[in-house]
């Protein structure tokens, strides 16, 4: 008999947990700690383990077969650390025994850790392999060494195992393995590619700071929505007479050039200050919880910096300087804060450039006249 039902259910089951999975992962892991994404992974493999047992073929009363060595292969394919693979083999092996502390459950304990054991090894030995090659040793290894490991602690009466689980088990199992294996890949694939395409559109490619989608997203958050980050400071950097840098060295050079400004403004800035490039060689900064005078020192600090340390790229020692105008509420109403931001840099730009100025009151008030 091929046990059809209790294959397809099995199959299922496995199915419904992995998708479960990963919408656990997006839904609540994919922000937190590798150890805990890592743990919680291991208890769903084990899960998916005992619920295999659970729905598997029980073949008289203590014997039960099912496809539990499956989460050994996933774990196998995916666990960065092959300590997990382990974890996931003791902790199905002991699951085990919640059908029944018998000899057949010992025997599925012992096979568990070899396979584990030696999934721990392949997980080692095909690090650096391609996925698809890593993929058959992997199924092919775990299939025959669970199959093997099940008729030689003959768990398993000898006649069934001749005539179904080698000739018929063996083979849908490895089938199954691979179905199982190309749908993680395919949902971890998805997944992957779904967070580069939501970085990409986030960010600017030749910086890899946020571009102006992401920062107007942030300004849009920080001061219409009464988020309580104030004071909240807005920067706006511009690079003087960069159209010189491009004239006299080329574009290529001037690309790097941005690339080394973008760094210098970064390593200069909280993790907390969203940094963007507004424009060509414009950058925006938002600082949340940062009055004027603070803005204003962290500010002068990479005008400074910048203004002293040539920009080195290859041979060419590049100086360069900065304009930056800042705005910051209370003093200026929030939702003013890029404009007035902007207008004190044109301000800086006209009173000589390599400066820091600030947005005053007065601007708004003249502003708001202006309107009037
Ligand atoms: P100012 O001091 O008034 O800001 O002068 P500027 O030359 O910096 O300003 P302007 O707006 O006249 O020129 C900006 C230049 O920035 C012109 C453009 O070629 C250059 N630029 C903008 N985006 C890029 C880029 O992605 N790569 C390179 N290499 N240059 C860029
Ligand atoms: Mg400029
Ligand atoms: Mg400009």
């Amino acid at each position: 008999m091929l046990y059809i039902k209790e294959y397809l259910v099995n199959f299922s089951v496995l199915i419904t947990i992995i998708y479960l999975a990963g919408f656990l992962y997006k839904q609540f892991l994919v922000n937190s700690s590798q150890k805990l994404i890592a743990f919680s992974l291991v208890m769903i493999a084990i899960l998916a383990g005992w619920c295999s047992m659970f729905f598997g073929i029980h073949l008289n009363d203590s014997v039960i077969f099912d496809l539990r060595f499956i989460p050994i292969i996933i774990a196998t394919m995916y666990a960065r650390n092959p300590f997990y693979i382990l974890l996931v083999g003791v902790g199905i092996g002991l699951a085990r025994f919640s059908f029944g502390v018998t000899e057949a459950a010992t025997a599925g304990f012992i096979t568990l850790l070899i396979l584990s054991g030696v999934g721990m090894i392949l997980s080692w030995t095909t690090r650096s392999w391609s996925v698809y090659s890593k993929m058959f040793l992997v199924v092919f290894s775990l299939n025959f060494v669970n199959t093997g490991s099940i008729g030689y602690l003959g768990v398993i009466p000898l006649s069934e195992y001749l005539q179904v689980i080698l000739p018929s088990s063996l083979p849908i199992n490895i089938l199954l393995s691979f179905f199982i294996l190309w749908i993680v890949k395919d949902l971890s694939d998805e997944y992957v590619y779904k967070t580069q395409l939501i970085n990409s559109a986030r960010k600017d490619p030749l910086t890899q700071l946020y571009n102006r989608r992401a920062f107007m997203h942030y300004y849009e958050l920080y001061t219409t929505k009464k988020k309580d980050v104030f004071p909240l400071s807005v920067a706006f950097i511009d690079i003087d007479h960069f159209k010189n840098v491009n004239d006299a060295y080329g574009h290529i050079v001037g690309d790097v050039v941005l690339q080394k400004v973008s760094s210098l403004i970064k390593n200069n800035l909280r993790s907390i200050d969203i940094i963007s490039r507004y424009g060509g060689e414009e950058f925006v900064v938002i600082l949340p919880f940062c009055n004027e005078e603070d803005a204003r020192q962290i500010m002068e600090r990479i005008r400074y910096t910048t203004e002293t340390h040539p920009i080195v790229v290859e041979d060419l020692n590049i100086n360069i300087t900065l304009s930056v105008g800042i705005a910051t509420s209370p003093v200026i109403e929030a939702k003013k804060l890029l404009e007035e931001a902007d207008s004190a840099l044109y301000a800086a730009k006209e009173n000589g450039r390599n400066q820091v100025e600030s947005a005053k009151k007065d601007n708004i008030v003249s502003s708001m006249v202006a309107y009037n």
